[in-house]
């Protein structure tokens, strides 16, 4: 019998799969899971992040055994901020059960100053132990983000927010890593067999770490996309023509009904916690008002986009630590 012939990952797909990952496969009753009561598909986050995690976890072992190394991620969390101590705990969890390394420096936000930081992430350069470096947004009051930021070695930089890495992004080469929620988004649409190249994508919001590099990816696949803004006039009037819409506005239900057309597929990326506890995203997810029963496929808040953004700094710090010689 002939062999199967290997699969061909899209392009922002390659660097992962040069270090054994695969876009994964998505069995037939979890891609024909839909919202309650209609035939809009739930383009389900949680298993494909699962499967990328339980690809980590072969492929550390089998490293292990040629001699190579167990990826490391150092978290630096400055400050009290409640939904970073939240976030921080998620990926450490999700480090842990892929059989990576993971440590988080506290660091209070009285102790916190630009100096200090600047001094712990040289450090962080310079350890060989450490694969990736992350410092956790925001940064207390009066810690200028971006010089931070800046100041990581761009071989660490997994979060791929760095001007080396985003440049290579916007100049259509996917060999740096890649910003872990645009990137996210991109292998939950291949899992699910959302088809880009030629379709009209309409990304709501511009931020350096969604709106744009998410444009920049759906370029790299070919497809038609418009970038939407706070100043934006008219946003249902674009995002109805639409195929795909990414939500990354950071406005809680921004997007209902009237501001999509029938069929097109819906990504919402804002994250929200409501008075009465439960989470909703940038999109009105109901059949009454929102976009259940006119999309054709939604994803879910939780359960979508967030646990993708996770399982990609596993992948990005994966290729870090891999990209390096055998010691
Ligand atoms: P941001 O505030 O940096 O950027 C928001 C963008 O939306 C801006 O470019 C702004 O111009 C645009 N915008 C605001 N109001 C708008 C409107 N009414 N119409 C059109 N555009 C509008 O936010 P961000 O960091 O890009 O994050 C966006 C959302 O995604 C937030 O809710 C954030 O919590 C969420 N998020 C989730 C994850 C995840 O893993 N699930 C990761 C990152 C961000």
């Amino acid at each position: 019998m002939a062999a199967a012939a290997p699969r061909v990952s899209p392009r922002f797909f390659r660097r992962a799969q040069a270090h054994g990952f695969c876009v994964p496969d998505i069995p037939a009753d979890v891609r024909a899971k839909c919202v309650a009561g209609t035939s809009t598909r739930v383009l389900d986050g949680r298993f494909v992040a699962d499967a990328l995690v339980a690809q980590c976890g072969a492929l550390v072992a089998q490293k292990k055994g040629q001699g190579g190394r167990v990826p490391k991620l150092v978290v630096v969390l400055a400050g009290e901020d409640p939904a970073s101590a939240v976030y921080v705990g998620n990926k450490e969890k999700m480090f842990a059960k892929a059989g990576f390394e993971s440590e988080t420096l506290k660091i209070a936000s009285c102790d916190t100053t630009l100096e200090g930081l600047l001094s712990v992430v040289g450090e962080l350069n310079a350890r060989a132990d450490v694969d990736g470096i992350l410092v956790q947004l925001p940064l207390p009051a009066g810690i200028p983000a971006h010089v931070v930021l800046a100041a990581i070695d761009p071989r660490k930089d997994v979060d791929g927010f760095l001007k080396e890495n985003m440049g290579l992004l916007a100049l259509g080469d996917f060999s740096g890593a890649l910003p872990c929620t645009p990137f996210g988004i991109m292998v939950l649409l291949a899992a699910h067999g959302i088809p880009l190249e030629s379709k009209r994508a309409v990304v709501v919001g511009r931020s350096n770490i969604v709106g744009k590099p998410m444009s920049l990816l759906l370029l790299g696949e070919d497809s038609t996309v418009t970038v939407a803004h706070s100043r934006t006039t008219d946003l249902a009037a674009l995002t109805r023509e639409a195929d795909i819409v990414i939500a990354a506005a950071g406005r809680p239900l921004l997007l209902g009904k009237e501001h999509v057309k029938a069929g097109a597929v819906v990504v919402d990326v804002g994250m929200h916690r409501k008075s009465d506890g439960k989470l909703c995203g940038d999109v009105d997810a109901t059949f009454e008002t929102g976009v259940a029963g006119k999309a054709s496929a939604l994803t879910p808040v939780p359960g979508g986009v967030g646990p993708m953004t996770i399982a990609m700094l596993l992948v990005n710090t994966a290729a870090a630590a891999w990209s390096k010689p055998l010691s």
